[in-house]
């Protein structure tokens, strides 16, 4: 799942990226509204955390000009501001939530997990394809009964497949969801990630999940 974090302040902005890439998360910062509104309309992200007091354009006229362009990835406002008025203002213009600064990480994660279901439109924790199961919590993999150990990158990368099974995915669309801005989509770094985690979850499985279509990417099926 790929994040997208406007937010100006560089200690705050750090905070949360680190804290997101803990759990996992592929993490763009824009420091102020002009390049979170372009990233966010260039790049297909999962979520959007937006500040509210940005320099250039403020976090209002980013969410309201981002759902003028048609963009409905999740949007969670932040900021500074806690009267009902402003609160009630944000979610008009199309923010799908809240949160006053300041706050703890760990209720921003509760909140970042909560849109992030909502976007899938699922409300369940865990995934499945065949006896492959994902914890989405606890970041937990089995096979059957046997516990699978993975990086946290093999972990994102995992997530991207089990949430489009039997979908074909491009690098393109892996380097997309997986990776952050910084990531150089040509090396065969992809590849290499895929191999070891076709390692982890297939080798001793008789029947295999993860499969390549050659020339096009790969996917993920029983
Ligand atoms: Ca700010």
């Amino acid at each position: 799942m790929r994040i997208l974090v406007v937010e100006d302040e560089k200690k705050v902005a750090g905070f949360i990226k680190k804290g997101l890439e803990e759990e996992t998360y592929a993490v763009d910062i824009a420091h102020d509204g002009s390049e979170g509104f372009y990233l966010g309309k260039e790049n297909q992200y999962d979520l959007i955390i937006l500040d509210w007091m940005l320099p250039e354009m403020d976090g209002l006229e980013v969410l309201q000009k981002l759902r003028q362009s048609g963009i409905d990835t999740p949007i969670l406002l932040l900021t500074a501001k806690d009267s009902v008025e402003d609160k009630v203002a944000g979610l008009n213009k199309g923010a799908d939530d809240y949160l006053t600064k300041p706050f703890a990480f760990s209720e921003l994660l509760a909140r970042v997990r909560v849109l992030l279901r909502r976007g899938q439109k699922e409300t369940k924790t865990t995934l499945t394809l065949g006896d492959l199961t994902l914890d989405l919590v606890s970041h937990k993999v089995k096979r059957g009964d046997e516990d699978i150990e993975l990086t946290s990158k093999e972990y994102s990368l995992l997530e991207y497949f089990m949430r489009n099974p039997g979908k074909v995915l491009t690098r393109t669309m892996i380097a997309e969801h997986v990776w952050d801005y910084n990531f150089d989509t040509f090396t065969n770094v992809i590849d290499v990630y895929i191999n070891h985690l076709r390692k982890k979850i297939d080798k001793n499985f008789s029947k295999k999940l993860l499969h390549t279509m050659r020339g096009v990417g790969y996917v993920m099926k029983e």
